[in-house]
């Protein structure tokens, strides 16, 4: 059973007011909340354990050990990859896919050569590709979106060519709401004999992701926006593809002997791993996927898709609203009549309603769509109907301010 009101005596934060009203969080797309369990295994890991990972014979060095690998394996658990060798921590995606374009790109990649991204693309999906570039001047091609919102895969297919090198795509758009086929994807890049990095930032939060049943080669996620604890993230990398790649960073714990003269280094997944890790919130992401596991992704799938549909609906029932995108996930962008976003997002937080307003870290998508800027409204497990009433009360309140 679903017990909503239960779920969200787990976010002590979802009590708080501000300008004393119940606080509305509709940023979920940008960060989510925490649950109070996450931040105990946390807290108690520095009160009770704290001491550095892999390098101490002493007992709590071995027990905070225990706890970081322990995560790695619940990590890999929840991904359904092969092995833990497969699972990298990095700080989150941006990392994740900096990781992929520099050593990918060292290794697979020299003038000419080509990478695939899409037009509906984060920022951090892009820039990397462009810090490449200018580094190894290869070329970046990119797949459109239809007027819907949906990625034109007929001008993918176009768009491979015996240069391509790696396909970077985005599984859930943070500002569309649209869920690619990503295994169609993959499928017509392994076609082309094309490895695939899958930017899950905006799935894993939402559904089950299995990276064996999509067969992508590379993926990528945030522990911040799957209720887990910032600066920690992950690195999906099938291990035959990790073993070709090259470090990223050097340092402490990615090597296995050191002289001046010459460095040999660790094994998977430690030879990504430079420094040390963040082993506190490595508990904290196992922690906050056990909780979600708990729950189940049916049981999330189903509230969210509810709620999204009920706000689509409850939405394109203002008078001036233009919805952007299919909504597919937990992610509704609009705007209103003549009213900046800005605006719109700056009235409502005065109604105690976060939500988003901007560019989203899309900028080629806004372009896209002829726009500046939108307002987006992203829901988590924790959202409720009443939730999605007050925004759209507000939304009234803001219009009629605007006349
Ligand atoms: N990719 C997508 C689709 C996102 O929505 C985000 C964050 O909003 C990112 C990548 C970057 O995630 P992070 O800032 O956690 O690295």
């Amino acid at each position: 059973m679903f017990d909503i009101q239960q779920i969200r005596h787990d976010f002590p934060i979802l009590g708080r007011e501000v300008y004393n009203r119940p606080l509305v969080y509709l940023d979920n797309g940008a960060t989510t909340q925490k649950p109070l369990c996450v931040v105990q295994a946390m807290t108690d890991e520095y009160l009770n354990v704290n001491a550095n990972v892999h390098r101490g014979v002493h007992f709590l060095s071995q027990q905070a050990t225990d706890l970081h690998e322990a995560a790695r394996e619940t990590v890999r658990k929840f991904i359904n990859a092969r092995s833990t060798a497969e699972v990298v921590f990095t700080r989150g995606t941006t990392e994740s896919i900096n990781l992929v374009a520099a050593c990918f790109g060292q290794q697979c990649m020299g003038p000419g050569d080509e990478v695939i991204i899409t037009e509906m693309e984060h920022h951090s999906n892009i820039v990397p590709w462009q810090l490449l570039k200018s580094r190894k001047d290869i070329n970046i091609k990119v797949c459109p979106i239809t007027d819907e919102g949906r990625l034109d895969l007929n001008v993918l297919e176009r768009l491979f060519s015996e240069r391509t090198r790696l396909v970077s795509v985005c599984h859930v758009s943070n500002v569309l709401g649209t869920v690619n086929p990503i295994k169609d994807i993959v499928s017509k890049a392994h076609a082309h004999n094309v490895p695939i990095l899958v930017d899950a930032a905006q799935s894993v939060p939402h559904m089950a992701v299995d990276v064996q049943a999509l067969d992508c080669d590379f993926l990528a996620f945030s522990g911040h926006k799957v209720y887990g604890p910032t600066g920690i993230g992950v690195l999906y990398g099938k291990e035959e593809w990790l073993d070709k790649l090259p470090p990223y960073m050097g340092g402490g714990e990615m090597i296995d002997r050191v002289t001046f003269q010459h460095t040999t280094f660790n094994h998977l997944p430690y030879k990504f791993e430079a420094g040390t890790p963040d082993y506190v919130a490595t508990t904290g992401l196992a922690r906050a996927l056990d909780y979600v596991s708990t729950i189940g992704f049916e049981t999330i799938e189903k509230h969210e898709h509810e709620l999204t549909k009920y706000a689509r609906e409850q939405l394109s029932e203002i008078d001036g609203m233009r919805l952007f995108g299919p909504s597919d996930d937990a992610v509704v962008s609009f705007l209103v009549g003549n009213i900046h976003h800005l605006d719109l997002g700056t009235l409502l937080d005065r109604l105690g309603i976060a939500v988003r307003t901007g560019h989203h870290c899309a900028e080629p998508l806004m372009h896209r769509m002829g726009v500046e800027g939108t307002v987006r409204a992203s829901f988590a497990l924790y959202n409720t109907v009443e939730e999605v009433d007050a925004l759209v009360a507000g939304i009234r309140r803001v219009a009629q301010m605007f006349g």
